[in-house]
């Protein structure tokens, strides 16, 4: 591997635009880093590329040495999947453009950029894409494996608003991919993660939003059985224009927390209401009822303070490990589950994330997209969150434990990007029906699998592992 990082750098140097920084160069150990601690890896040579030409010549050198090639937009892969022990890194972090045309309500997004540089020139014209929740994430890798957010049950999943790729495949060609154009590659990159190539650019949809109404609240035992009932009830029922997340978690112990909450297992809720906000009134006036009086708060925020406001939640360099699936209901026994397990949590970082898709994402047909599970709204995603390497074993034997006792009913399938690096035997259940169509078409593109560190569909006839 040593040697096939020395010749990709031989063949780059003079001609490539960015930066190929090696081990022992200045800047190699920021360069390196991901944003998931417990993934640090050495690579043998990171290239930064600064257009479609540099991405083009950092492929072809790749392929034709055969290196173990990560692909890198915003590093906040959960499984580590951008970086390598001793291959080659491609990231795209000088590659940040976004070019908004507000007349067409279109943009185009450079491969590298992270939430944050989209929502930052999208607001200037008064609009927004749909994407996730905390602004230092990447969009590359967020938009491909599917992207849900706040706006999800309004405007769709990320992926749903991208009406055009422009990538660079395995062979190093440029290829389109649109509704017109390569359809069936169109289909497979909405939802099928970074399988087919290094997308250099996304054409996507935006729409008018500037603010909305933010509720929140926490509520403690033993009212989080009832709260998870009602949200349950509700949230089929709900109209698009109101998001209800649910995180159970020990209680931070921060201002904003109300002193005999601190440190206690409680449900917080965070919804939004994207309507007029009066409408909105009675849906955000329910939930916030159940819970405690004095953390309750309702405000109309601009959208950058809703799309940053969980930003330092979720710091570069803790130690991460998460599991997820979907539920077709959350029957009375998950919820005791849950219940038991709240009360067990193991660090005072880590959530059980809780979320109702529906809305708009529900609108797109099965088929429409490689992304699935439309019809399974309810979503759960256990994320551990600690910082010392000693309680790694104690964290993820706890998110394991809580999966098993909860995976009998859950449906099929899976969010590629809420899964762990331990999990590759669970890709063909996140495309179940779709998974012959999807093989199809990573073996056209990528029959060598050179594009294999993802959660990674693997073509037919593949050597690679
Ligand atoms: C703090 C945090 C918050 C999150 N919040 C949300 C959320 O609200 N909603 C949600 O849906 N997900 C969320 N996620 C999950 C997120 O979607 C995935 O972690 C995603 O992979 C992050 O994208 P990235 O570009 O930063 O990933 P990277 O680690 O840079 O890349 C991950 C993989 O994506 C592929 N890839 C990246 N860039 C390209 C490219 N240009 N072309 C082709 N392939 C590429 C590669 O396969 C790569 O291995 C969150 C993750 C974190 C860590």
């Amino acid at each position: 591997m040593v040697e096939a990082s020395k010749e990709v750098y031989s063949s780059l140097r003079g001609r490539f635009k960015g930066d190929l920084v090696r081990p022992g160069d200045s800047g190699y150990e920021d360069a390196r880093a991901i944003w998931n601690g417990m993934v640090a890896r050495t690579p043998g040579l990171i290239v930064r590329c600064t257009d479609l030409s540099d991405v083009q010549s950092a492929v072809r050198s790749a392929s034709e040495t055969g290196i173990l090639t990560a692909i890198r937009c915003g590093g906040h892969s959960l499984a580590g999947f951008s970086t390598c022990e001793g291959g080659l890194v491609i990231d795209l972090s000088r590659m940040r453009q976004v070019t908004v045309d507000p007349e067409a309500r279109r943009a185009k997004i450079a491969g590298g950029c992270l939430l944050g540089s989209i929502d930052t020139a999208t607001q200037k014209a008064g609009l927004v894409f749909p994407s996730g929740v905390v602004s230092h994430t990447g969009a590359s890798g967020l938009i491909l494996g599917g992207g849900t957010g706040w706006l999800t049950r309004r405007f769709g999943l990320s992926c749903d608003n991208v009406e055009g790729f422009n990538l660079v495949t395995a062979d190093s060609s440029v290829v389109r991919a649109t509704s017109k154009e390569n359809q069936d590659l169109f289909w497979a990159l909405r939802g099928g993660g970074g399988n087919f190539g290094v997308v250099t650019e996304f054409e996507v949809k935006l729409h008018p939003l500037t603010s909305l109404v933010l509720a929140e609240g926490l509520t403690p035992e033993p009212g989080i059985r009832g709260l998870l009932e009602c949200w349950r009830d509700f949230m089929a029922e709900a109209p698009i224009d109101l998001k209800w997340n649910i995180d159970l978690r020990l209680a931070p112990h921060i201002r904003k927390t109300p002193v005999e909450l601190r440190g206690r297992p409680v449900a917080g809720s965070s919804l939004i209401w994207t309507g007029e906000a009066e409408a909105g009134r009675p849906y955000l006036q329910r939930a916030l009822s159940l819970c405690s009086p004095d953390s309750m708060s309702s405000r109309i925020v601009p959208f950058l303070t809703l799309q940053t406001m969980a930003d330092s939640d979720f710091p570069h360099g803790r130690r991460y490990y998460t599991k997820s699936g979907y539920f077709n209901y959350l029957d009375d026994s998950s919820i005791d589950r849950l219940l038991e397990a709240v009360a067990t949590i193991p660090s005072s970082e880590t959530q059980i994330e809780l979320a109702y898709l529906g809305g708009a994402a529900a609108q797109i047909g099965a088929d429409e997209t490689a992304f699935g599970d439309r019809r399974d709204p309810f979503i759960l995603n256990l994320l551990a969150n600690w910082s010392e390497p000693s309680a790694d074993a104690g964290n993820i034997a706890w998110i394991r434990g809580l999966f098993n006792k909860l995976r009998p009913a859950m449906k099929p399938g899976v969010y590629i990007n809420f899964m762990s690096g331990d999990e590759q035997d669970r890709v063909p259940e996140a495309y179940h029906e779709r998974w012959d169509r999807i093989v199809a078409v990573k073996s056209h593109y990528d029959p060598n699998n050179f594009f294999r560190l993802n959660q990674n569909v693997r073509p037919r006839h593949s050597r690679t592992n």
